[in-house]
């Protein structure tokens, strides 16, 4: 029997843009696995918290890379993806508003990004994989055969993450959730490694205009279009 070939697929975007609730939904259509890339550097940027590595809120970079060796992260494949740190669940802390605030400044660090896309090539060098972040159609895969790139205005995003947040956070209010964005928004795009940008092959999708559905339809159908069959 010919195996079905399997293809990269690469979602980048701006944050709370639905990047990952499309690319889990993507993954679970086509039977690949998903990567959240974002959630490594959430880890990463947890790590140094922890660590009293962000003294005032300034990042102690040097101590930081010293440090690195001393990082182990992997997910769990299971149905609910878990991020291990250290052999540590770590799936709900990440999402924390301390973490939100420090991870750009963590995701700057030359050395930081070296050690999670090295990570990252590893996880997706088998293919059949979605992996969303700031930079995987451009620097992570540049190579893959879709590149998706989603977006939707600022309000839109900051509602989702808003509504998402008050589960485990309700303490924290609309304009601080959609201040956190914009800043992490300016920071990714901004910063001189590796900045959040659309790849020029990359499919723009606007997650503020279309349903789930429609948004999930939408990638099959470009799937369909790379493989030259239906999925
Ligand atoms: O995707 P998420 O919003 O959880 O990512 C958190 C942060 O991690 C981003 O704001 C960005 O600073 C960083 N990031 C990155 N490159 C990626 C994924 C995330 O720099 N591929």
């Amino acid at each position: 029997m010919v195996q079905a070939k399997k293809i990269t697929i690469a979602i980048d975007g701006y944050a709370s843009s639905g990047k990952s609730t499309l690319g889990k939904d993507l993954a679970k259509a086509l039977g690949y696995i998903f990567i959240d890339s974002g959630a490594m550097y959430r880890g990463v940027a947890l790590f140094a918290l922890e660590q009293g590595l962000l003294d005032s809120g300034n990042l102690n970079v040097s101590e930081l890379v010293a440090k690195l060796p001393e990082i182990s992260l992997y997910f769990t494949m299971d149905a609910t993806q878990v991020l291990m740190l250290n052999g540590r669940d770590v799936s709900l802390e990440i999402r924390s508003s301390k973490v939100s605030e420090v991870v750009s400044a963590v995701a700057a660090v030359r050395e930081v990004r070296e050690k999670l896309v090295d990570l990252q090539r590893a996880m997706g060098s088998e293919g059949g994989v979605v992996m969303d972040g700031r930079d995987i159609g451009t620097v992570v895969f540049p190579k893959a055969e879709l590149k998706l790139f989603v977006t939707a205005d600022l309000d839109t995003r900051s509602q989702r993450r808003f509504e998402e947040m008050q589960k485990n956070q309700p303490s924290s209010t609309f304009q601080e959730v959609k201040n956190n964005l914009s800043q992490r928004d300016s920071y990714d795009t901004q910063r001189s490694i590796s900045p959040l940008s659309k790849a020029e092959d990359a499919i723009l999708i606007d997650t503020g205009s279309i349903s789930r559905e429609e948004q999930l339809k939408v990638a099959l159908e470009l799937v369909e279009t790379v493989l030259g069959h239906e999925v």
